[in-house]
């Protein structure tokens, strides 16, 4: 689903990520963690193609496609969701409304027919349904004093409507109490497919007791200096990063 090789990207001249490399197959949920400034963002806003970064060696595959020279939206089209996409308010546009444009569009640069209006319903009713969303909240304006909770869920909403190919969440846990964790969690399980891949950034632990990653993997320093499984984020929790730090100096 996606191969990252050798990727060095920067932002205003500064060296973030030097030389990474990641493996992400269909099926499979990979966490990220690492320390704060490490490039977890960065990465992410990289697979996602926002302009302000520049990659300076290496490259970005998804489904064996260098897509290096997309624009975001192409990229998403192709089935990349970054959470956060979305993050404005926008008065007077629905969660509804805004959920339809979204797909109808992702659809047509598919080459596929407008979702019929039936089908549409049915769609947001089920997954509406199936993270406990409310109907009050699907005719409120999109992010307009929402909570940081239903910030969440709208964003979870949105990648549960558009079905993408691979999901990148960052630090969709912060913030969250522990039913809406739960909810986020529930909403990140149900999409998991053997079609789709999900890579999940945090920086604690505490996702991963509901969303039981494939692989963990320390992004350190611009770069992924070590790999693992979901025992890996327990031992981070359990010992922090400094031991990290340390095997790569003795390294
Ligand atoms: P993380 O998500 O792991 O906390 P980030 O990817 O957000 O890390 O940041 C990695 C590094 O890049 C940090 O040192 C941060 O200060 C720096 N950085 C991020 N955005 C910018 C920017 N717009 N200009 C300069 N430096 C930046
Ligand atoms: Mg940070
Ligand atoms: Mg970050």
């Amino acid at each position: 689903m996606l191969e990252i090789k050798d990727l060095h990207a920067s932002i205003n001249g500064k060296k973030i990520l030097k030389s990474l490399n990641l493996n992400v197959n269909a099926g499979e949920v990979h966490a990220i963690m690492g320390p704060n400034g490490a490039g977890k963002s960065t990465l992410a806003s990289v697979i996602a193609g926002k302009e302000e970064y520049e990659i300076t060696k290496g490259n970005i595959f998804l489904e064996g496609e260098d897509i290096e020279e997309l624009a975001p939206e192409e990229r998403s089209h192709k089935g990349v969701f970054l959470s956060f996409q979305y993050p404005v308010e926008i008065p007077g546009v629905t969660v509804t409304n805004f959920m339809k444009t979204a797909i109808n569009e992702t659809r047509k640069a598919q080459g596929l027919e407008e979702m019929s209006a039936k089908d549409m319903l049915k769609k947001i009713r089920e997954k509406s349904e199936l993270l406990e969303i409310d109907r009050k909240f699907l005719s409120r304006s999109l992010n307009e004093g929402f909570s940081g909770g239903e910030k969440k869920r709208n964003e979870i909403f949105q990648m549960a409507m558009l079905e993408p190919k691979l999901a990148i969440l960052d630090e969709t846990d912060s913030g969250l109490d522990i039913d809406a964790l739960r909810i986020v969690a529930n909403g990140v399980n149900k999409l998991k497919s053997k079609d789709n891949a999900i890579i999940v950034i945090t920086h604690y632990q505490r996702l991963l007791d509901y969303i039981v990653p494939d692989f963990v993997h320390v992004l350190h320093d611009g770069k992924i200096v070590k790999s693992g499984t979901k025992e890996l984020a327990l031992e981070l929790e359990e010992k922090g990063y400094d031991w990290i730090k340390e095997e790569i100096k003795e390294a």
